[in-house]
């Protein structure tokens, strides 16, 4: 029985968890909880829990220290830290600091603090186990089913990407965010659902792959797959590929996530072959112009993933309120990007700062 606490239990992953959590009983429990805004939804999303663990205000308490006092508190074997956004960051950190095995959603964590959340699970032997759904395809190809886990030398990653509703379009000038809220394959946060219509979700899963597995840029490639079927490959040196394959649905790659290196009978849903085409190709660089910041990002990192979190952040709120076009995430990512001052990334209060400044400069564009 592992004994889970759940930080962002009121958003789309937290959900997925506590029905998986529901449906198999003998295998998981929940030991604590953390809402921000939604209070109130997520305790009436708990009926079917046995019984309703404690719940962390992160409006009311959030600093490193109420963190860390809370996991103290519950005690868990591991914590899943499914909180959006770069505010995810203190949830890996003090998950880490409290040497507690971490399952990560929050992907923004490790784009913007990979170069010191790595070494710190290193140093303290606490296991970072991927719950994005690419991320967990390629864990299940690498890892050695132990703990302490150990990667098996591979030559390439492919990254794949639905490509999100617009991936046919010629052009995106119109783009409403009801359009871009509607995602083809996967029912997700709104926020992950339009970075999946721009493909800034694919640029974060990039940097994501590199600090998880080591991955140098020239190892990772993104492929556009339509289906959503497998949902990431690892090329191996004698030529192989594997790949992982099931629906597109989050259950499977959280129960991976919070039971490895045990597999169990997990009631997901189950992929059905006898009438299903799968097809890959090149995603279009020049529409989604995400993938050409990506470009200049990789080639420097440090800081700059940072300031491509934040003021996606930032423009993918305006966009959502309707204050800039789905084509000005594009023009406020390269604006900024591109004029970004490089920095090594050293502390974490570094990273607060470039985070907070990035923040405030995109804020000062859009008012221009
Ligand atoms: P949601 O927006 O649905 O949920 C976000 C959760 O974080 C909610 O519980 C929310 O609380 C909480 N939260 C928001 N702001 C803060 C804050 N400042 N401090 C503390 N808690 C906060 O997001 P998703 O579940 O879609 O995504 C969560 C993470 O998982 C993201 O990093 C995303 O990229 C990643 N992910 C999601 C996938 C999916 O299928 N949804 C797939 C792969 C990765 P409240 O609602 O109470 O305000
Ligand atoms: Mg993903």
């Amino acid at each position: 029985m592992k004994k889970i606490l759940l930080f962002g239990a009121s958003g789309s992953i937290g959900k997925s968890t506590i029905k998986l959590v529901a449906d198999n009983p003998d295998l998981f429990q929940i030991v604590g909880m953390s809402a921000h805004s939604r209070m109130a939804e997520l305790v009436t999303g708990l009926i079917r829990l046995p019984q309703t663990p404690p719940i962390l205000n992160t409006q009311e308490k959030s600093s490193l220290q109420d963190i860390k006092d809370f996991i103290e508190k519950c005690a868990p074997d591991i914590v899943l830290n499914a909180v959006s956004g770069f505010a995810g960051l203190n949830f890996s950190r003090a998950t880490i600091e409290s040497q507690i095995p971490l399952a990560l959603a929050n992907k923004e964590s490790l784009v913007a603090a990979g170069d010191l959340l790595i070494p710190l699970a290193q140093k303290n032997n606490i296991p970072i186990l991927p719950v994005d759904s690419e991320h967990s395809a390629i864990f299940q190809c690498l890892a050695n089913d132990q703990i302490p886990i150990k990667y098996k030398p591979f030559e390439k990653l492919y990254l794949t990407c639905s490509g999100g509703p617009f991936r046919d379009l010629e052009d995106l000038s119109s783009i409403t965010p009801a359009q871009a809220l509607k995602h083809p394959n996967w029912d997700m946060g709104a926020k992950i659902t339009i970075d999946s219509a721009t493909l800034a979700n694919k640029c974060l899963e990039f940097f994501e792959a590199m600090h998880l597995f080591g991955a140098k840029k020239d190892q990772i490639e993104i492929v556009i797959h339509p289906q959503s079927v497998v949902h990431s490959m690892v090329e191996f040196p004698d030529g192989s590929t594997l790949a992982q394959l099931s629906p597109p649905d989050m259950t499977l790659p959280i129960a991976v996530a919070l039971n490895y290196p045990q597999k169990n009978h997990y009631k997901t849903p189950r992929q059905s072959f006898s009438h299903l085409d799968l097809s890959f190709r090149v995603p279009n660089k020049s529409l989604f112009r995400t993938l050409q910041v990506l470009d200049y990002c990789i080639d420097r990192m440090g800081s700059l993933p940072i300031v491509f979190n934040a003021v996606n952040e930032v423009a993918v709120e305006a966009f959502m309120k309707e204050q800039i076009t789905f084509l000005d995430i594009f023009n406020l990512l390269e604006k900024m990007v591109y004029t970004s001052a490089f920095e090594v990334m050293e502390s974490f209060e570094q990273i607060e700062r470039i985070d907070k400044q990035a923040r405030k400069d995109t804020l000062k564009l859009l008012n221009e």
